[in-house]
């Protein structure tokens, strides 16, 4: 997986790649999909969510640009498979789910692989984590109509927000780093498809 879908295409980070080799992908996923978990497609978790392509793991993460050592913010926690990434490079991982039996869920996966340095929170994520900022690094695993201002507020200075914005069908992965207290530079990565971000400055749940 790690060699022909992430390496091939162009994801050279070290820290990437050593975090991909280490987290055992096919434990996020119900065992009857064990044998497809090193696919290159994403995969259903439940409630009609998907743990997202090995690929897009590793380039989102990649696009953070972590040293080790930050404090990340993830929105949208999933299966867990992308905090559980997140954890083996930096030194606090804060995630937010906003459904509870996904949360559920990963807690117990990320305790039973060893990623004592996740913090999951169960609610809406479109209000990032107030409480634990400033981030330099925040990573939103869904699809957003437009950039929430908390995660902007959020950032430190110097710090990375990687967010898909688009329609509910199709986004494009953006790169927003804090260059200064009011100041932003963004960048388009790549075009992407993920579900929808559902909350107050996401997309209303009746549209879900
Ligand atoms: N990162 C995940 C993939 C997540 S799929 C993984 O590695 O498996 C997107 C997730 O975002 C879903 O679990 C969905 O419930 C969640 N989500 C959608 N809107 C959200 C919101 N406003 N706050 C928190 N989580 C949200």
């Amino acid at each position: 997986m790690v060699e022909q879908q992430v390496i091939r295409r162009g994801v050279h980070d070290p820290l990437v790649i050593d975090a991909m080799m280490r987290v055992p992908r096919h434990l996020f996923v119900e065992e009857a999909l064990w044998s497809q978990a090193y696919g290159d497609f994403p995969l259903p978790i439940g409630e009609k969510q998907t743990i997202s392509q090995p690929f897009m793991v590793a380039f989102m993460t990649e696009a953070l640009c972590l040293k080790g050592g930050e404090k990340v913010l993830e929105i949208g926690t999933g299966s867990g498979y992308q905090a559980a990434i997140l954890s083996q490079i930096v030194s606090r991982v804060y995630t937010v789910e906003r459904l509870s039996g996904l949360a559920r869920r990963a807690r117990r996966i990320l305790d039973s692989v060893g990623c004592r340095n996740v913090n999951i929170k169960l609610t809406d994520g479109t209000y990032g984590w107030e409480e634990e900022a400033p981030f330099e690094g925040i990573i939103v695993t869904a699809g957003s109509p437009e950039i929430p201002h908390h995660y902007l507020e959020q950032l430190s200075v110097g710090g990375r927000l990687v967010i898909p914005v688009g329609s509910r069908g199709s986004q494009i992965l953006k790169r927003v780093v804090r260059t200064g207290l009011d100041k932003f530079s963004e960048e388009d990565l790549l075009d992407c498809r993920f579900v929808p971000l559902v909350g107050k400055y996401g997309w209303h749940p009746e549209e879900n």
